[in-house]
């Protein structure tokens, strides 16, 4: 294997990334001038680094405890479930969230990381039971998975919180009604809101 070819098997073992991207990323480093390529290994070794998990709700952080969590201004008896900590810059992106997150790093179903999964549950109700947290919102995908998911969060902390909600699905906005599909044109009927009158 010469040296290009091993910059492209690198490149694939990023997640999603096929055969033909992992090309144009090759083609990407060749094209590159010598600071460009600087910044992109700085990136990634300061990265490694210096990003660890937050200690309370594993996002992305360089301190013990990250931002949000340490932020007395959020609503700190509101706490949403997520999968990544990428659901999480979106969900602050809407900037109508204003309460703390929880990030559960994968999915229930038989997976290599099991044990993982269970401890980032029971973790879970220990900081609804330490914090006295009074809401918790799911906001899993609207995959098989994601459901089991929430399913099983659900009944997992049902004892331990007194409100639980889940994010509402259905029609995006724009769309014909006409377009979408029966499952979610089922979820938006089922998660419908009422008008202000
Ligand atoms: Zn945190």
């Amino acid at each position: 294997m010469n040296t290009v070819e091993k910059l492209i098997e690198v490149f694939r073992r990023f997640p999603s990334v096929g055969p033909k991207q992992a090309e144009r990323f090759a083609m990407y480093v060749m094209r590159s001038n010598p600071i460009e390529i600087n910044e992109l290994i700085e990136a990634i070794v300061d990265t490694k680094a210096n990003v660890k998990q937050c200690k309370k709700c594993f996002n992305y952080t360089a301190d013990d405890i990250c931002d949000i969590c340490s932020d007395d201004k959020r609503d700190r008896g509101l706490l949403c479930v997520i999968e990544n900590p990428f659901d999480l810059i979106a969900i602050e992106k809407t900037k109508t969230y204003n309460g703390l997150y929880y990030i559960l790093g994968s999915y229930l179903l038989p997976h290599p990381h099991k044990n993982e999964f269970d401890e980032r549950v029971e973790f879970l109700k220990k900081r609804i039971i330490d914090e006295g947290i009074k809401e918790v919102i799911i906001a899993l995908n609207t995959t098989t998975e994601g459901q089991a998911t929430s399913i099983y969060i659900k009944e997992s902390i049902s004892n331990f919180v007194s409100k639980i909600s889940r994010i509402a699905f259905g029609v995006p906005l724009g769309a014909d009604i006409d377009y979408i599909d029966e499952f979610t044109l089922a979820y938006a009927l089922r998660g419908r809101t009422s008008l202000d009158k």
